[in-house]
């Protein structure tokens, strides 16, 4: 049996749900656990997850998807330097295809305007080598793609790449979990922590979860029974009355993640406060570009304006990214919303909550 055959075993399967059932049986209450991995929402819903667990069990997806997160605004000041002569947009495919204010989008421009489609930030030096004229570079990503991009621009100027910039759009994790938590209308009883940043972060940037108020917070890896695994904490402690942070995707993630990964990362950036889609403008939760990297600034050297956070007519992404609403509540979706016509960036992305809820099914309320 392979590795990824066993993290599927349907007897070990059996056995977890068994004990799922008991938990949530003798906790008796309604549990919301949110998961705030976009590669999270997308193995839930493809395993059929939802329809396995007993009723006073939620699943809500938050804000793990760093191109849903994006705010209207930095899509709007991205199409805005189209308009400059000669500038080359880059990005990863994702970002192209959400629309702005005005509906547009990078994806229409392919071809006959500036916009290049990048698969890794390691191509970024080659690029500007290869371009007379300025590139930016759309700089959007969670900690597990920060250290990447930083690697990238390091690259670039060891290369002397004057022409390479970056618009940085970046966002971590932690501080909008705590943001989460301080809501007053906070409706979540746990977190399923991503996987995929903590390899990076480790485990102690999560360690106010288990300050007074807190809640479980577990990372938890990708298979379908890591994530059962990873509930299955979450309603130990939530039975026992406890919030602590458990590390159940240890084969992965060590307590102190990645250190060399952050050590690039902090070469090059710096903790900035962000505006996120949904949640707002949140301190300490993006990066920004150093001191001496500020020459590569997109938005200073282009003078963009400050980014807005205005949402297209009738679109529920904002609540969506809060756990505030499922996918099947925005009145648009699978309607006037759909994959092909999508008019918010949750369902424009692979990892965003309504793309999953529309490709694999959205469980009953
Ligand atoms: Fe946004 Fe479309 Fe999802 Fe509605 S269905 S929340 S408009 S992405």
């Amino acid at each position: 049996m392979s590795l990824k055959q066993a993290y599927a075993d349907p007897d070990l399967a059996a056995a977890v749900l068994t004990d799922i059932r008991r938990f949530a049986a003798r906790i008796g209450r309604p549990i919301r656990i949110m998961e705030v991995c976009g590669t999270h929402t997308v193995a839930i819903r493809r395993a059929g997850i939802p329809s396995l667990l007993p009723e006073n069990l939620i699943l809500i997806s938050g804000p793990g998807c760093p191109v849903c997160v994006t705010p209207t605004g930095y899509i709007d000041n991205a199409l805005a330097l189209l308009e400059r002569p000669g500038v080359v947009v880059a990005s990863f495919g994702d970002m192209l295809k959400v629309p702005g204010t005005s509906g547009d989008s990078l994806s229409r421009h392919l071809g006959d305007r500036g916009v290049r489609v990048l698969y890794s930030p390691a191509e970024l030096p080659a690029l500007a080598a290869a371009t007379s004229g300025p590139v930016v570079f759309l700089a959007i990503g969670f900690e597990t793609t920060i250290p990447t991009i930083a690697a990238a621009l390091l690259e670039a100027e060891r290369q002397g790449c004057d022409n390479l910039f970056v618009y940085t759009g970046f966002k971590t994790v932690p501080a909008a979990l705590q943001a989460l938590l301080a809501r007053q209308d906070r409706s979540l009883d746990a977190f399923l922590l991503p996987g995929h940043v903590s390899i990076i972060i480790g485990e102690e940037p999560y360690r106010f979860l288990e300050q007074p108020g807190g809640v479980p917070g577990v990372i938890a890896g990708f298979e379908p029974l890591d994530i059962l695994d990873g509930i299955r904490a979450v309603l130990s402690q939530v039975s026992a009355g406890r919030h602590t942070v458990e590390n159940r995707y240890a084969r992965a993630v060590r307590p102190g993640g990645n250190p060399r990964a952050r050590e690039v990362m902090h070469r090059a950036l710096e903790p900035c406060g962000a505006l996120w889609r949904g949640l707002g403008w949140i301190p300490d939760s993006g990066m920004s570009l150093r001191q001496g990297l500020l020459h590569r600034d997109a938005a200073v050297r282009f003078e963009l304006p400050p980014m807005t956070n205005a949402e297209p007519a009738g679109c529920g992404c904002a609540l969506v990214l809060q756990g505030l609403s499922s996918p099947a509540e925005c009145p648009l979706f699978g309607s006037l919303c759909t994959p092909e016509r999508p008019v918010g960036p949750c369902m424009v992305s692979s990892e965003g909550s309504c793309a999953a809820a529309y490709r694999y099914g959205e469980p009953a309320p």
